[in-house]
């Protein structure tokens, strides 16, 4: 087990900067998913801790020694990546143990580490089959079971179950997370799907453009966005993110305006530029918001398409005058997507009336994208009106 650190990480490659003075601190023991979108450094990143690739800039720790500039067989790291290569000609037992064979370890610490891996990873049945006869799913856990007898000090994987079928990949999320409580390594993971990054890590590093936007548990990162890029990344389908500028008390957007308690907000004022967020499951057709304590007043709409997904349905409403033949930009002020229950009886076309909870509407700040805030309700007080600005507290 081993902390990794990454201080002002920069690789430049001729004029694309890959990674840009990224830090990081993964604790001992934690399981960090690096994740984003395609392009946008992590792999660099991995690279840059599993020693294939030496930052133009900055250093790289594990545990307690620099080992910016070692290579990857002195680092006490093991790497699985997406694309199994796993000896054909050679049986699981084999495959499992090769890398120690090579080092000459003695047969009894092998058979015992064999042993113990096969039994993590749940082959111990298929140690004489060979490659062509295991599915995708057994194979990778077969490259899982060659890292985990090398007992790194930290797992690299990057983007290990990218070629296994949609089931599969749940399935193994489940598996690695076990993984992870059995062994107690630290494990650095990368990939591009947020789903799964929010399922398996202790904390989420989200980057873009090679830049680390926030590291945090999942939720912090789905309830707290720390800006609008982790907004519109994490969670899915996408939050919804609407114009506005801020008046005395209330914040205007096209279509609806939303009423704060000013005291409660730092960092904005009448006149300022913001832009409004919301999830799908946080806007709720009127006669179900009942038990609402905080919502917005009302918003006309229309629903324009509704997609049932069997345990909820998403309904694209369009609001005002609807048009959304405008610029992208000006067309997503018209259009909520909202998410209602299995059994609702919207039909596309009808007339909708909806609100907004005010406990979980984000602001952002339109020049620097920055979160303003998350919620525009002091939920410790009183205010238990219909959007009416809480009179209390900040
Ligand atoms: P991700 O893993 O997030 O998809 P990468 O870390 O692979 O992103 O790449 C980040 C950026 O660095 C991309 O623009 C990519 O084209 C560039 N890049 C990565 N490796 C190299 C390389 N060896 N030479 C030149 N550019 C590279």
């Amino acid at each position: 087990m081993a902390q990794v650190k990454l201080e002002h990480v920069t690789k430049r490659y001729d004029d694309v900067t890959a990674v840009d003075d990224m830090n990081l601190n993964i604790r001992d023991g934690e399981f960090v998913c690096l994740v984003g979108p395609s392009g946008c450094g992590k792999s660099t990143t991995m690279e840059t801790i599993a020693g294939l690739t030496i930052p133009t800039e900055g250093e790289v720790w594990i545990g307690d020694r620099e080992v910016t500039n070692l290579p990857p067989k002195d680092r006490g790291i093991a790497m699985v990546f997406q694309n199994i290569a796993l000896f054909p000609h050679m049986d699981v037992y084999d495959n499992i143990s090769f890398g120690l064979r090579l080092r000459d370890y003695p047969k009894d610490e092998i058979d015992k580490r064999v042993e113990r891996a096969s039994d993590i990873v749940q082959l111990e049945e298929m140690l004489e089959r060979m490659p062509d006869e295991m599915s995708g799913g057994q194979r990778q856990r077969v490259a899982i079971a060659r890292a985990i007898v090398r007992q790194p000090d930290v797992f690299l994987m990057d983007e290990p179950l990218a070629n296994l079928d949609a089931k599969l990949r749940v399935h193994m999320r489940t598996e690695l997370q076990r993984l992870h409580k059995e062994l107690d390594t630290t494990i650095v993971y990368v990939t591009h799907d947020q789903a799964e990054a929010m399922t398996m890590s202790d904390r989420i590093a989200v980057i873009d453009g090679g830049e680390l936007q926030q590291i945090d548990p999942p939720l912090v990162c789905y309830n707290e966005p720390a800006n609008l890029f982790v907004a519109g990344f994490i969670g899915s389908p996408s939050m919804n993110f609407v114009n506005g500028t801020v008046t005395d008390g209330q914040i205007e957007s096209k279509n609806f305006s939303v009423a704060f308690d000013p005291a409660m907000v730092d960092g904005i004022g009448p006149g300022d530029d913001v832009t409004v967020g919301i999830r799908p499951e946080d806007v709720y057709p009127v006669d179900e918001s009942g038990g609402l304590a905080h919502p917005t007043a009302e918003i006309h709409a229309r629903s324009d398409v509704l997609e049932p997904m069997g345990d909820e349905i998403f309904a694209y409403l369009l609001l005002g005058d609807g048009d959304t033949s405008m610029s992208q930009e000006a067309a997503t002020d018209d259009q909520l997507l909202m998410s209602i229950e299995p059994d609702s009886n919207m039909q596309e076309e009808d007339d909708v009336s909806v609100v907004l909870d005010r406990r979980k509407i984000h602001l952002f700040d339109d020049a620097t994208g920055d979160a303003i805030t998350h919620g525009l309700v002091d939920v410790t007080g009183g205010d238990e009106s219909t959007g009416a600005p809480a009179e209390t507290d900040d």
